[in-house]
């Protein structure tokens, strides 16, 4: 039989090989390679040659292929496992940018370009979109602060009135250490005892066990929950900010947010330290999120009465207006401008009758668990942290269940025309332009992670990492497991010359690059020699637990 992997193989040959696509993805999964592979074109600067590469998805995109998350999330309970006991104050000193860096920032540019080529040519850019978005995300998590585009979240004053203040709550003398309190027994064995805190939000009608399906849908309050869901990172942040107030000292986290049944975010949270429970629950039920956001409550435009576009002409050639916007959003009845988001927040500020838009606190369920470092409980809380990793909100979702489904539905139906970040078209229906304005805006057509069936509401991050959490960022860890294994094979692995490649995406419709069955079979190769190796590497050693060799292989 041929081998549709041998490289001697003509282009043509191999071409006229059938690969079914949907074989090639199964034998892919089965051997935990990247199904949705990005090609990049490398270019060796030392010898001139040029050479494409297939990168895993998880790579370079928060969005990843099944393979790719489950490697993703082995990578996570590495990273919390390390933090969580940390006996030592982590040293956080700012790197020069590490070569991973240098590369997603190189790779950001190039596909900038294309996304602004593709938008120039008319063409849809959601995908493009998407993946600047997960970049930036892996930038940030690689280490380098800001967003590239050195957008900073410009703080509006507010009256003191409006101030989050934290609440009533004890507060302790902040001391300079991340690390908590260590307990001593009269052996002299020190305890390093940690908290496992689950949050849940507020109830918003009653719900059948087992399901989470609302047991009334009409009085289930699904604008609350859609609102709770599209703000949720943002109560998390303050319950974090109220514990280190409490706390006394700058207390560590890990933790993921995950879906529960009934489709609403909760959080769990892995602390490094200890407070008592009655603290925590304390801190949880007095900490609160407002969203001052412009007012939501009446339809202004709906239907075929929507704001119009008038392009701005009043500046000359070349220059843009101070917000950004080459245009306005007018009432076509009246022909008077909306107001812009930065008019809309100002007139918000000036009225001192506002109230907030909307909100959050967490419910009454709060879960505080006392974990001890290197017990069975501390290893069962990782694997629970990260037991959804892999999967969306609406992913959750029992599809053979129509009363899940009728759920999930009526909830992305609230979500529809909510507005999710000061960019939203759904500003629109209410009477504001969104933030940064643009032609062909409409409300309900907000292309924006959030309003998507498999995110229902909730399009932040999951798993949220304190900086100080361990000395490490996640590619860190990753190199750790490869350096792991090299060593372990007793090969040295050499750190490349940052310099030495320059990277490209590989240009669409380039007919040199194999079809993606073909690619995904190479890799499988690829991956199977690089396995067996190690296999027999390990045959070869003496008295090496067998544990060892199943952690080789997933590293591998
Ligand atoms: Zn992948
Ligand atoms: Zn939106």
């Amino acid at each position: 039989m041929t081998d549709p992997n041998d490289r001697s193989l003509s282009r043509a040959a191999r071409q006229a090989m059938p690969v079914a696509l949907d074989v090639a993805v199964e034998i892919a999964k089965h051997n935990g390679v990247c199904i949705r592979p990005v090609v990049l074109r490398r270019l060796d600067v030392h010898t001139g040659l040029t050479e494409d590469v297939n990168v895993p998805c998880g790579a370079t995109m928060e969005a990843k292929c099944p393979p790719c998350a489950k490697r993703n999330r082995y990578l996570r309970m590495a990273q919390c496992r390390e933090g969580w006991h940390l006996e030592d104050e982590p040293a956080i000193t700012p790197d020069e940018p590490t070569e991973e860096q240098r590369w997603l920032v190189e790779f950001r540019a190039d596909m900038q370009a294309q996304r602004d080529t593709a938008e120039q040519a008319g063409d849809d850019t959601t995908d493009l979109d998407a993946v600047l978005t997960g970049l930036d995300e892996e930038i940030n998590a690689a280490g380098m602060r800001g967003n590239l585009l050195g957008r900073t979240t410009g703080k509006r004053n507010r009256s003191t009135r409006r101030r989050q203040d934290a609440p009533d709550l004890p507060k302790r003398a902040r001391q300079n250490t991340t690390l908590g309190r260590t307990f001593t027994s009269s052996d002299g064995k020190a305890y390093r005892p940690s908290l496992f805190v689950t949050l849940t939000l507020p109830s918003y009608g009653r719900v059948r066990a087992g399901h989470g399906v609302p047991v009334d849908p009409d009085t289930y309050d699904y604008p609350r929950a859609a609102r709770d869901a599209l703000h949720f990172s943002k109560l998390v942040d303050r319950f974090v900010q109220n514990l280190r107030r409490v706390a006394g000292y700058d207390v560590q986290y890990f933790s993921s947010v995950e879906p529960q049944k009934r489709l609403a975010p909760h959080l769990h949270m892995a602390v490094r330290g200890t407070m008592p429970r009655a603290e925590i629950k304390a801190i949880a039920a007095a900490t609160y999120h407002q969203v001052w956001w412009p007012a939501v409550d009446e339809v202004k435009f709906d239907g075929d009465h929507l704001p119009v576009w008038t392009p701005r002409t009043d500046l000359p050639d070349g220059q843009t207006h101070a917000d950004g916007q080459d245009g306005d959003y007018l009432d076509p009845a009246t022909g008077e401008l909306l107001p812009t988001w930065r008019e809309a927040l100002d007139r918000l500020d000036a009225d001192d009758e506002a109230e907030p838009l909307h909100v959050l606190r967490f419910g009454p369920q709060v879960d505080v668990q006392g974990i001890l470092a290197g017990t069975p409980d501390a290893d069962q809380c990782i694997r629970y942290l990260s037991k959804y990793l892999t999967k969306s909100l609406g992913d959750t979702l029992d599809t053979d269940n129509p009363a899940q489904r009728a759920h999930a539905a009526r909830m992305t139906e609230a979500l529809r025309y909510e507005p999710c970040s000061p960019a939203c078209p759904n500003w629109l229906r209410y009477g504001v332009q969104p933030k940064g304005a643009k032609a062909g805006m409409a409300p309900g057509r907000c292309r924006g992670k959030a309003h998507k069936p498999e995110h229902l509401g909730y399009a932040g991050r999951r798993v949220l990492v304190s900086r100080k959490w361990s000395n490490k960022t996640l590619a860190e860890h990753k190199r750790d497991r490869r350096t792991w294994v090299m060593e372990a094979l007793g090969l040295a692995d050499e750190i490349p010359d940052p310099h030495r490649y320059i990277w490209k995406p590989a240009p669409a419709g380039d007919d040199t690059i194999p079809s993606l069955a073909l690619r995904l079979l190479r890799m499988v190769a690829e991956r199977q020699r690089w396995r067996a190796t190690l296999i027999t590497l390990q045959a070869k050693a003496t008295g090496q637990p067998t544990q060892d060799l199943s952690a080789m292989r997933e590293a591998a």
